[in-house]
């Protein structure tokens, strides 16, 4: 009882002196390792959302932990007024295994949007000659690309965006997995430097589009000479079954053992969470140098960008995905779980819907969004060891560390349906 006290205790703590920006469900973590978690409270549970997919590799990988440290001892930080003995090598590395000729280095996913964002108007201005300030971009309702105040201007959530005014201007929002929407729109607005998409839509509840939507997308976007901007934020790094979801087969060197057949090359490729396998923020804007080329000294920056912690830890979490096949396992792992839900609602009245690729999925929930069905079955998920937590209202998010085994998973199968067993009526 004293434990539960001091779990309570803690919970209240950040209710009391913190930001009330995030409504967790009330699990209080202090160690983890692999796909688990253990609270303060010594109860050991299965991860089913890997930090947003930031944690592929699992908890606290012993080789990402180890270069952590080992780079901790020597150098953290010089900026970028200096060059250090990491960045260009991790350059190196990270143009070679994402097949761009440029990167530039950031630390948080909406840092990375922002700058892809300021790329693709200064190539609107300087390379397609679009008149000063008229630069638009295309984006999805729907999206989620961060929090900052101009990333907001385009979000369709009410909650994210109402009272945060003024809005930036210069975005157009069409529906998501629309071409036609799409086409309509470059027809007819002659400024379009960009289009902006999820190539799988993560925070509005894992929304796959159709097979053929990115591209069809990157068809127009050549066609009308637009940047097609992936962002790949959660959907990156194996999450999906593929190194990347725009790969669709992917056309990377081994990581996961596809042919380029369809592979969908975005123009700007957006990264983050999982670059790092969740021990440090970095986030990265990859392009050719055609596009890149646009930004030059002086004209944007980050004082932790680059720096030689994030550069050495990514290394290491990468050569993890690959070492490992954490693409291959996810890709596999994802069937197994789909059909298991997807025979499991055959006789459910309170799923309607499974969806997904790879171990980025989805159950719909039989009810409101504005219901707390889904929120309490996380509850109960949560009491029968293993954490996941709603996104808007009625639909719950399925994504562990891409480290889980078969068996593990098959005990999560049986966690998931045995919980939603007892919300049936
Ligand atoms: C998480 C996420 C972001 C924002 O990343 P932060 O590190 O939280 O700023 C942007 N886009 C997508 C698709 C994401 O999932």
């Amino acid at each position: 009882m004293e434990t539960l006290a001091h779990s309570q205790q803690l919970i209240d703590l950040e209710h009391a002196h913190g930001a009330h920006d995030y409504h967790p469900i009330p699990a209080v973590l202090e160690r983890g390792e692999g796909v688990y978690l253990w609270d303060v409270d010594g109860e050991k549970y299965f991860d089913f959302l890997s930090a947003y997919s930031a944690v592929n590799q699992g908890h606290c990988h012993p080789r990402i932990v180890n270069a952590l440290q080992k780079q901790a001892e020597v150098l953290t930080l010089t900026s970028r007024a200096f060059h250090n003995n990491k960045l260009g090598k991790y350059m190196e590395y990270m143009t070679d295994y994402f097949n761009f000729e440029r990167i530039l280095p950031s630390n948080t996913g909406a840092e990375a949007v922002e700058a892809a964002i300021k790329i693709t108007r200064k190539w609107g201005y300087t390379q397609k000659n679009i008149p000063e300030n008229k630069a638009e971009i295309i984006v999805c309702s729907q999206n989620f690309h961060g929090r900052t105040s101009t990333i907001i201007s385009f979000s369709s959530d009410p909650g994210s965006k109402n009272n945060f005014g003024p809005h930036a201007s210069g975005f157009i929002t069409i529906p998501y997995n629309d071409t036609e929407a799409l086409e309509a729109i470059l027809e007819t607005h002659p400024n379009i430097a960009g289009f902006l998409v999820e190539p799988i839509q993560g925070e509005a509840g894992v929304f796959t589009p159709d097979e053929d939507f990115l591209s069809k997308a990157r068809s127009l976007c050549s066609e009308y000479n637009v940047l097609l901007i992936a962002d790949e934020i959660q959907t990156g790094i194996g999450r999906t079954g593929s190194l990347l979801a725009s790969c669709g087969n992917c056309s990377c060197k081994g990581h996961c053992e596809r042919q380029a057949a369809t592979y969908t090359r975005p123009d700007i490729l957006i990264l983050g969470k999982a670059i790092s396998g969740g021990t440090y923020p970095v986030s990265a804007v990859l392009c050719d140098s055609s596009i890149m080329d646009v930004i030059q000294p002086g004209q944007h920056g980050s004082t932790f960008g680059g720096n030689p912690m994030a550069c050495t830890i990514a290394m290491e979490a990468l050569e993890v995905i690959r070492d490992e096949k954490l693409t291959q396992n996810a890709r596999h792992l994802g069937k197994l779980f789909r059909a298991a839900l997807q025979d499991y609602i055959k006789t459910s009245t309170i799923v309607t819907k499974v969806r997904g690729k790879g171990l980025l999925n989805a159950i719909v929930i039989n009810d409101t969004e504005e219901s707390k069905t889904a929120w309490n079955i996380c509850m109960k998920l949560k009491e029968n060891g293993l954490l996941a937590k709603p996104t808007h209202g009625n639909i719950i998010r399925f994504a562990p560390p891409l480290v889980m085994t078969e068996v593990q998973l098959q005990d999560c199968i049986d966690i998931i349906t045995s919980t939603l067993r007892t919300f049936e009526v």
